[in-house]
């Protein structure tokens, strides 16, 4: 037997039910806020991520999976969204049309040491705005963000972290500020981040090893190296916040996995899923389209990890797929003859209905029909065929009637009220 592959797995009708719905509430609530679905590919070329996201992140440098295609180009299945999206928007030419805001949803694809909440095919809603500068765009997106969360049921027990992680102006001296404390505790730090201290100091702050996470509680904070600029926009932000009485925890230790942020970086954590505790994370961008080759272009975005959602989610509430409403059972050659015409109509009505489609005698078909769940068996047999009706049982009373095939639909929709 051929096994699912290491860290990916399938998500099975009972769990299904509850991702459609965690889906549906994404779809209803970006919408109130002017977000449409962009729907961009699983593959992209491995350039497209290795600029956007950063040659010395995590992502790249050891997470992705990459293989040359029949021609020997390099393509990656997507570690994240928001390269794609600004692909699709610089080429698609919406800097004509801002401000542009889109949301997406999908499978991601990172090479991890999969556990409980992290796994190497896993799925992100995520959103992206593109042209608003200032901090009402912040702040009414991370509102969004927990307002959908609040929805569909998650309002308890989450954390809404802010920090800032300034700007090309700030940033520079306070890395070197960074650079130079984390000199002077070297020995104490795991090798990853002794190998990245000279590409990416900051990323130390975000280890999870318990010694590089000491190190980084007495490490000098970025928030208080911020220009005016970038001081100010994260004023902004926590005013604006205030203002909708949202709550928040300002974490000047947060730094975000991929190198394109600037200023508002943002998670929203949660106490129960151990060491994967967030569940959305996000930030500005305000140089990565310039980066990629567009126009200066600010925006932000953030994605939740939809596994974690499901998880916090189950452990609330479990599901099962749906009974159908009615089930039909066909006894008989003659009954077989008419069964599925008689079931399509019904359908066509927007009944749920399942046919019994493996034979087998009357007692046996029954108690299938009471396995299912439904609310309505209806019979046919040969005699009941040739008479063109059909037994209705209703399963909770026993109640039976005889109704021809012809009105079944109304009949069926109007008891089934
Ligand atoms: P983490 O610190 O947990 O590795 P990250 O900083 O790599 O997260 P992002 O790249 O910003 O996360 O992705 C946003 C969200 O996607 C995360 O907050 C998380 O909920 C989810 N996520 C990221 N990686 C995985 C994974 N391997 N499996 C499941 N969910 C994931
Ligand atoms: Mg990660």
């Amino acid at each position: 037997m051929i096994r699912v592959i290491r860290g990916v797995r399938d998500i099975l009708p009972g769990e299904a039910v509850q991702w459609q719905s965690v889906e549906a509430e994404a779809r209803r609530i970006f919408g109130l806020y002017g977000f449409h679905e962009l729907r961009t590919p699983i593959m992209e070329r491995t350039e497209l991520f290795a600029r956007a996201v950063g040659e010395t992140s995590d992502i790249v440098e050891k997470e992705m999976y990459s293989f040359p295609d029949r021609k020997g180009a390099s393509i990656s299945l997507r570690p994240e969204g928001t390269a794609s999206v600004v692909r699709s928007f610089m080429e698609n030419g919406f800097e004509r049309q801002l401000p542009w805001k889109v949301f997406y949803m999908g499978p991601m694809f990172r090479y991890e040491r999969p556990q409980k909440g992290r796994y190497r095919q896993f799925h992100q809603i995520g959103c992206e705005l593109f042209g608003p500068q200032g901090p009402l765009a912040d702040a009414e997106m991370m509102a969004m963000a927990m307002r959908y969360l609040g929805q569909i049921g998650l309002a308890e027990g989450l954390t809404l972290e802010l920090n800032s992680l300034g700007c090309p102006a700030c940033r520079p001296a306070y890395r070197e500020k960074l650079t130079s404390y984390l000199e002077s505790k070297k020995e104490a730090l795991c090798g990853h981040c002794q190998s990245r201290m000279d590409r990416n100091p900051l990323r130390i702050l975000d280890c999870k090893t318990p010694g590089c996470r000491e190190i980084a509680q007495s490490a000098p904070h970025m928030k208080e190296h911020l220009c005016d600029d970038c001081q100010s926009h994260f004023d902004g932000l926590l005013a604006h916040l205030d203002g909708m009485q949202l709550p928040y925890q300002i974490n000047p230790l947060m730094v975000r996995g991929l190198d394109y942020y600037n200023r508002t970086a943002f998670e929203i954590t949660t106490g129960d899923l151990g060491a994967q505790n967030a569940v959305a994370a996000g930030g500005r961008y305000d140089r990565l389209v310039a980066d990629m080759g567009g126009r200066a272009m600010p925006a932000i975005g953030f994605a939740m990890g939809v596994e974690r959602l499901v998880l916090l989610l189950g452990e609330q509430n479990q599901t099962t797929p749906p009974a159908p409403s009615v089930y039909m059972v066909v006894a008989g050659p003659e009954a077989e003859a008419v069964a599925l015409a008689a079931a399509e109509s019904i359908r066509g009505a927007d009944i749920t209905l399942e046919v019994n489609l493996q034979g087998g005698g009357m007692r046996n078909q029954m108690k299938k029909a009471a396995r299912s769940g439904a609310a309505i068996t209806v019979i046919i047999g040969d005699h009941e065929a040739a008479q063109k009706v059909a037994q209705c049982k209703v399963m909770e009373s026993g109640e039976q009637q005889e109704i021809s095939l012809a009105d079944l639909p109304e009949r069926l929709k109007s008891d089934l009220k």
